[in-house]
């Protein structure tokens, strides 16, 4: 897999502001926000997209899965809630080829989304 801005971001060879960390993910703020709170977490695990999944560790997805709900909490959207969102794939607009999820919250959110 080719190395993208969020292995960057990862190792810390981009600045971002980070807005949550655990020992699965690590989750920094949007660099152009959507919402008054919008974070981007990424698996300290490397996926590109869910297709992925198919061959990963259900237990190593799982614990993705949990640090995006404790990376919400932690910035405060757990009694309002939030929208999390992967784009994924071109069709998607997916433009980091490094699965992330992508927290919004801190608003009423429409729905549908284009
Ligand atoms: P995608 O379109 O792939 O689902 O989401 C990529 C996200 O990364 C976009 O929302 C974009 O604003 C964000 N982004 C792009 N470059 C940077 C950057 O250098 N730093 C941060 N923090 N976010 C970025």
């Amino acid at each position: 897999m080719s190395e993208t801005l969020f292995d960057k971001i990862l190792k810390r060879e981009v600045p971002a502001k980070v807005a949550y960390e655990d020992e699965a993910v690590l989750a920094f703020h949007d660099i152009a926000p959507q919402a008054p709170i919008h974070i981007l977490v990424i698996p300290k695990k490397k996926w590109a997209r869910f297709a992925d999944f198919r061959a990963a560790d259900p237990e190593a997805i799982g614990h993705y899965m949990i640090s995006i709900a404790k990376a919400a909490e932690h910035v405060g959207l757990e009694a309002g809630g939030y929208r999390v969102v992967f784009n994924n794939g071109k069709d998607a607009q997916q433009t980091v080829d490094y699965i992330h999820a992508h927290i919004l919250g801190g608003r009423g959110l429409r729905w549908p989304p284009g």
